[in-house]
C-alpha cells in the first residue's frame, strides 16, 4: 500500500483528482479514525492544491505510540551499527531523490529550489552523520578508584520520541530530529506542521523504502493543538523534540514537566550582524541580503537587525537599499526568482502588521509592502524590506517578525553594538563583519548567541557541529553533531568488580575500623 489513496493529477488543479495522503503507522498506510482531511496548496499559488491530508485525532496517536512500543523491543536491541546502516541506505535513497524532494518542497512552502535541495542536503549529511553514530556512540571507560574493579558509562535509548517540526525546513529539521533518535535505539511519532504534509509523507515513504521497520517511525498528520497535544501528553513517549515559536514550545515544556518528560526545544531568534567601519562593506552587503532575505525570512536563524558602526552607516544603506530593490520575487520553481512567497495568509498579515510600526520607529528605506508585480496575486508575496535609523528596543529590532524584514541599528562603536546585539530574549545565531582580528575575537567572546560567525552571515550551520540558541532560544539542548545523541539517550554507569570481596567505594577507607 502506498502513501496516496488516489492517483496524481496531470497539470492544472482538478479538485476531483486531487490526491490523498494518509498516515503512517505500524509499517501500513491508512486513514485516520476521523474520516477526515485538510488540504495542502502552494503558497506561491493557492490555487494549485497539492494533497488532501489525513486529519489525525489523539486516537491516531494512540495507535502510532502502541505501533512504536511494539517496535521499540526489537529496534532497541539491534546492533547500533545495523541500525546506523539503515540510517546510511535513507542517506543514500535522500540523495538519490533529492531533486524531486526539493521540488516538492518548493511547491509546497515556497523557498526557491536551490534553498530547497539545500534543504534536502541538509537531511542527507544529518543521516550520514548520524549512520556513522551507529559505530561510534561513545560512552566512557575510566579507573576506579577501588582495586581490581572497572567502570564505564553507556548510551541507551530513552523509548518513543515525539518529534513536532515546523513547516521551514521541511526535510532537515524532521532529519535532523529523526536520526539522531532512530540510531540510538528510539521509536518514532512524527507530527509535522500542517503547512508541509506533502514533504513529510516523501520523507517517510524513503525511510519506509530503507528499511527501517513495521512501526520504528510512524507518521501522523494533524492539528497541533489535537495531534502534537496528544504526543505531549501521552505517558508512553518520555521524550519530545520540538522546533517552532516560542510560546508553543514553552506551551509543550509545561505540560511535558507534569509527567517529567525530557523536553528538547528550538524556537525563535532575533538575530544580527555587527558591521564594523573597517569591514569588506561589499562582502557584509552579500551576508545581510543572503540572510535575511533567503528563506523569505523565514529561517530561524535569519538576520533581522544590523547594527552598523556609524562610520558605515550611509555606504551601507546604500548598497543594501540598491541590491534589496534588485531581489526578484516569484514562484521559487523559476530559476530567476530571488525571493519566494511567505508560508501562508496569516503569515502575511503578521508581516504587514509591523509596517505601521516599522514607520513609527525607524524609516523605510524599500520594501514596505506586497508586491504589484502580475503573476504574484494568487501567491503570499512581500517586497524584501529595509528600515533605516532603528532602535536597539524598537519593537521591530526585538519581535520575531518571521519575515523578509531588516531594520538597521547605528551604534558609535564596538562595545555599544555589543550591547545592542546581546539585547533580546533570543540567542540563536549572531555575526562580526571585521577586519581586525582583536573585535573578531571579542566578539566570538562577547556574542551571547548559540552560534558566531565571523565575516559571514547569521545562516549556514553545519550538521556536525552542536545547532542550537540561548535564553528564549530553546532549553539548553543542542541538535546535529554529538550532542544530538543527548536529547535521546539516557546514561548507564557500569561496574565491575572481579576482587572476590566486599569493596565498598565513596567510604573514607583511611578511617579507623
Ligand atoms: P508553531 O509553533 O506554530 O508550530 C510548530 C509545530 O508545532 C507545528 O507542527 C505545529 O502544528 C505544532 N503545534 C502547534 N500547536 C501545538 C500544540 N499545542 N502542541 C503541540 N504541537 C503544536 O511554529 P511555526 O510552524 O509557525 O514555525 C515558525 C516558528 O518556529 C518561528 O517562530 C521560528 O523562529 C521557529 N523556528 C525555530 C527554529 C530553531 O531551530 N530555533 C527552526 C525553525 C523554526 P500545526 O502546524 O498543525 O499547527
Amino acid at each position: 500500500m502506498t502513501s496516496q489513496a488516489t492517483p496524481a493529477p496531470a497539470g492544472a488543479p482538478d479538485p476531483a483528482a486531487t490526491p490523498v495522503f494518509r498516515l503512517f503507522i505500524a509499517g501500513e498506510w491508512v486513514e485516520s479514525i476521523s474520516g477526515e482531511t485538510f488540504q495542502s496548496r502552494n503558497p506561491a499559488d493557492d490555487r494549485d492544491v497539492i494533497g488532501r491530508f489525513q486529519q489525525g485525532t489523539a486516537a491516531d496517536v494512540a495507535r502510532a505510540v502502541r505501533a512504536a512500543e511494539t517496535a521499540a523491543a526489537l529496534w532497541r536491541r539491534t546492533p547500533a551499527p545495523k541500525r546506523g546502516e539503515i540510517l546510511y541506505r535513507f542517506g543514500q535513497l535522500l540523495a538519490e531523490h533529492k531533486e524531486r524532494l526539493a521540488r516538492a518542497m518548493t511547491r509546497e512552502m515556497g523557498k526557491v529550489l536551490p534553498e530547497a535541495r539545500g534543504d534536502v542536503q541538509e537531511g542527507i549529511d544529518i543521516a550520514f552523520l548520524m549512520a556513522g553514530e551507529g559505530r561510534r556512540m561513545f560512552g566512557d571507560t575510566t579507573p576506579s578508584e577501588l582495586p581490581d574493579k572497572w567502570a564505564m558509562s553507556i548510551r541507551e535509548p530513552i523509548g518513543i520520541a515525539g518529534i513536532i517540526t515546523p513547516w521551514n525546513f521541511p526535510i532537515a529539521i524532521p532529519c535532523w530530529k529523526m536520526m539522531p533518535a532512530l540510531v540510538t535505539g528510539n521509536t518514532v511519532v512524527f507530527k509535522p506542521a500542517s503547512d508541509t504534509p506533502h514533504c513529510a509523507t516523501l520523507l517517510v515513504e524513503l525511510m519506509a523504502e530503507a528499511g527501517f521497520p513495521p512501526g520504528t517511525v510512524n507518521l501522523v498528520t494533524g492539528p497541533g493543538g489535537e495531534v502534537g497535544d496528544a504526543i505531549v501528553e501521552s505517558p508512553d513517549v518520555p521524550v519530545i523534540s520540538f522546533t517552532g515559536h516560542t510560546s508553543t514550545g514553552r506551551r509543550i515544556a509545561e505540560r511535558a514537566a507534569r509527567r517529567l518528560k525530557r523536553v528538547s526545544l528550538e524556537l525563535g531568534g532575533k538575530n544580527g550582524i555587527v558591521v564594523m567601519a573597517d569591514a569588506d562593506l561589499d562582502l557584509a552587503t552579500d551576508g545581510i541580503l543572503w540572510s535575511a532575505f533567503g528563506t523569505t525570512g523565514q529561517r530561524c536563524t535569519a538576520c533581522s537587525r544590523v547594527i552598523v558602526e556609524q562610520a558605515a552607516v550611509e555606504p551601507m544603506l546604500e548598497r543594501l537599499e540598491r541590491r534589496a530593490k534588485s531581489l526578484r520575487l516569484g514562484d521559487g520553481l523559476e530559476p530567476s526568482t530571488d525571493v519566494g512567497p511567505l508560508i501562508n495568509g496569516a503569515a502575511r498579515e503578521k508581516v504587514e502588521g509591523y509596517m505601521a510600526i516599522g514607520g513609527r520607529e525607524g524609516e523605510l528605506v524599500t520594501g514596505g509592502r506586497k508586491p504589484a508585480n502580475p503573476g504574484l496575486e494568487h501567491g503570499f508575496f512581500f517586497e524584501p524590506t529595509i528600515f533605516a535609523d532603528v532602535k536597539p528596543m524598537d519593537r521591530i529590532a526585538q519581535e520575531e517578525i518571521f519575515g523578509p524584514v531588516l531594520s538597521i541599528i547605528p551604534m558609535p562603536d564596538y562595545q555599544a553594538a555589543v550591547t545592542a546585539l546581546n539585547q533580546t530574549r533570543y540567542g540563536l545565531s549572531s555575526s562580526i563583519y571585521t577586519h581586525d582580528a582583536d573585535t573578531a575575537f571579542r566578539a566570538m567572546r562577547d556574542f551571547e548567541t548559540g552560534i558566531v560567525y565571523v565575516n559571514a552571515g547569521t545562516i549556514g550551520a553545519e550538521t556536525h557541529l552542536p545547532f542550537g540558541g540561548t535564553k528564549a532560544t530553546g532549553n539548553g539542548h543542542r541538535e546535529a553533531g554529538h550532542a544530538a545523541l543527548d536529547t535521546y539517550t539516557e546514561w548507564k554507569s557500569i561496574y565491575v568488580d572481579f576482587s572476590g570481596r566486599l569493596q565498598r567505594a565513596q567510604i573514607d577507607n583511611q578511617s579507623p575500623g
